[in-house]
């Protein structure tokens, strides 16, 4: 009977397609039937240290695309440490259910017995449909939960660490256009005064800038007026701004066809995801001469500080601002990349990812296990 249900099944192989070519290190499919558990955890690399990387509940159309999208954000982890210079691999992990009506105690515990069994080599985190409480409950399960509140031993906000490291990004978007870091008299229009885009507008206002502020939320905007003084303009007027430097702190995709040709800036830098709707978007900017951070490495001060947990002598706030600040320095290393190569800056953060990566498996080649770093 097992043996005829399982030819019944329709076998089609692009999962191994995709795992040989992304170079796959392996895929871990969960299940518990009586708690109703159907999770997958995808470990791309652990070229660089454990493979870490969110854990995302959400309710997928298919089993395949909830092995898909665990594959596709665990190479994207992997490339995101180590352009950053975190010295951890990448993974991710999903759980195939709807978060308000299938989360509970006893699945997300099953969760973290099926993590820690795998003995370190998959850390996990916050992602979308599981929150910091959640990781507190998988903590009770198993020691490799890296985003975790302060009371239960994590770096708790990480927000200023993505906002400082976004304007050191932006900084090295400056000194590449103007010569200069310093902020100072340069004009900024800033999309979005969330967790990391308010704290991004102070840090802006402090060094001198002008800035100009949008947020669909318009209490936050006159907030914004009320408390530094700046100007606020409606969310569809913030990209065609007269000003040096584009801000995006809301939304990704919002580099894009529509966008592109309002924008004034010589620079866009912040701390959104995916800004870029698409790749060819990244080509266009460099066409017409505009400087772009590297998303994923622009926002990841708020990874680099909680990460720091992981280091030697465990979770140290001063160190782990100090890597913040070097975000400056990895932009700058991209646009070496970009010169050298002749490449988009999105490919050259690529490259640097891939380039760190290569170096450590020749290192790894000396005979130490994955997990010796730490
Ligand atoms: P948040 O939800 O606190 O803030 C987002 C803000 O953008 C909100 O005030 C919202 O009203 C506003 N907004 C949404 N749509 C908008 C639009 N069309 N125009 C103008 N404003 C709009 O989020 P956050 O934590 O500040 O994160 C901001 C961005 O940075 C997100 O893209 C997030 O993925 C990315 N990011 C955040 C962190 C972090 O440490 N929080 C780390 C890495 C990346």
């Amino acid at each position: 009977m097992e043996a005829k249900s399982v030819e019944t099944v329709p076998m089609k192989a692009p999962i191994f397609d995709y795992l040989r070519r992304y170079r796959f290190k392996k895929v871990v499919l969960c299940n518990d039937t009586d708690i109703g558990l159907r999770a997958v955890i995808a470990i791309h690399s652990t070229a660089l240290g454990p493979a870490a990387g969110g854990l995302r509940m959400w309710t997928y159309d298919s089993e395949e695309e909830a092995i898909m999208d665990a594959l596709r954000l665990g190479r994207g982890m992997t490339y995101k440490y180590a352009a950053a210079g975190v010295n951890l691999g990448g993974g991710k992990a999903v759980i195939i259910g709807d978060p308000k009506k299938d989360k509970s105690e006893a699945l997300l515990r099953a969760m973290g017995r099926m993590i820690d069994q795998l003995g370190g080599e998959y850390i996990t985190g916050e992602d979308v449909g599981t929150t910091l409480e959640d990781m507190e409950t998988i903590y009770s399960e198993t020691d490799h939960v890296v985003t975790l509140p302060e009371h239960a031993g994590g770096a708790g906000d990480i927000s200023p660490a993505t906002a400082l490291g976004s304007i050191q990004a932006m900084r090295a978007c400056a000194k590449r256009v103007w010569g200069t870091p310093e902020l100072e008299g340069k004009s900024v229009a800033l999309q979005g005064l969330g967790m990391v885009g308010g704290k991004a507008l102070s840090t802006l206002v402090e060094a001198g800038a002008e800035v100009v502020v949008t947020d669909i939320d318009e209490e936050k905007a006159e907030m914004a007026v009320k408390e530094f003084g700046v100007k606020a303009v409606d969310p569809e007027e913030i990209y065609s701004q007269e000003v040096d430097i584009f801000a995006p702190y809301a939304l990704g995709a919002v580099i894009n066809d529509d966008t592109i040709p309002q924008l004034k800036a010589k620079v866009v830098a912040g701390a959104a995801n995916n800004i870029l709707a698409e790749e060819r978007h990244g080509d266009e900017l460099e066409r017409r001469d505009i400087v772009y951070a590297v998303d994923f490495v622009a926002n990841s001060g708020g990874t680099i500080f909680d990460t720091d947990r992981y280091r030697k002598g465990g979770f140290q706030p001063e160190r782990a601002m100090t890597n913040v600040r070097r975000i400056f320095e990895r932009i700058e290393e991209i646009f070496d990349i970009s010169e050298r190569d002749g490449v988009a800056y999105y490919r050259a953060a690529e490259r640097l990812a891939e380039e760190r990566i290569e170096a450590m498996n020749k290192v790894r080649l000396l005979g130490q296990p994955d997990t010796a770093h730490y």
